[in-house]
């Protein structure tokens, strides 16, 4: 019996908003057996909480100050994610337009981005994890074994995106999602610190015409090339 215990592996997803990596990295994870960590989630819980607390989202030192006396907790539900922000469920709250474009502008500050790493380095650390993001292959997870960076057309993201809000009730029109998201993308692609860019060694995907499925055959299949890999170096 092979008594060598190996590793599980960090599977890091990163791509802009609505390039499917949610669904894509659910699924992964799903089927892997292993913890799915939406990254995207916890920097929304942060601009949640400076939004709650009235604050200038531009001020650096106050957004900065105030995660270090804030708790943000991700919990599995099952497929879902439930995020916590001070034991409150703020799952739902997170997901709203005004959410999104206040996000951005909190993500830019490093100390909060400095926090939320340590946290996703301490979640990750035993490995067994598909971690999606903007800076998961560059920052987070330079070293994980797979990387991807997963992209589609700015007009197939925006499609998703209003699909997507629609899905969970709320009313928004697909030129007022193009337009944020086309802002957050300029934002996203240009802060100084956890700027989303492709990852050394990352595997490229279009996911403007294939489906989830198909996006997660691909990256499962890398997973299990892996492991076959490391088995017969093992042998
Ligand atoms: O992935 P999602 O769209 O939920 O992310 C919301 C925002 O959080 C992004 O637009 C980005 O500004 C920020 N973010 C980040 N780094 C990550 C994940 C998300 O800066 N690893």
């Amino acid at each position: 019996m092979d008594m060598v215990r190996q590793r599980l592996p960090i599977v890091a997803i990163d791509g802009p908003v609505g390039s499917g990596k949610s669904t894509v990295a659910r699924l992964l994870a799903d089927r892997l057996g292993f913890l799915y960590i939406d990254t995207g989630a916890m920097y929304r819980a942060a601009a949640w909480k400076a939004l709650r607390e009235g604050m200038d989202l531009e001020d650096r030192e106050a957004v900065g100050a105030l995660m270090e006396r804030t708790q943000i907790e991700l919990e599995q539900a099952g497929s879902r994610v439930r995020v916590r922000c001070d034991g409150q469920d703020i799952s739902a709250e997170i997901r709203s337009p005004e959410v999104s474009r206040a996000t951005s502008a909190v993500a830019d500050h490093p100390r909060v981005r400095s926090r939320l790493v340590e946290m996703q380095r301490e979640m990750g650390r035993r490995g067994g994890v598909v971690m999606e993001g903007r800076d998961i292959g560059t920052v987070v997870f330079p070293e994980a074994q797979v990387k991807v960076y997963l992209d589609a057309t700015a007009e197939q993201r925006a499609r998703r995106r209003t699909e997507e809000l629609e899905a969970s009730g709320m009313a928004v029109s697909y030129e007022d999602t193009l337009r944020d998201l086309l802002e957050r993308d300029r934002r996203d692609r240009t802060r100084d610190v956890g700027a989303l860019r492709i990852a050394e060694e990352a595997t490229v995907i279009d996911s403007s015409a294939a489906s989830a499925e198909e996006v997660t055959d691909r990256i499962e299949s890398l997973v299990r090339r892996l492991q076959v890999e490391e088995r017969s170096d093992r042998i």
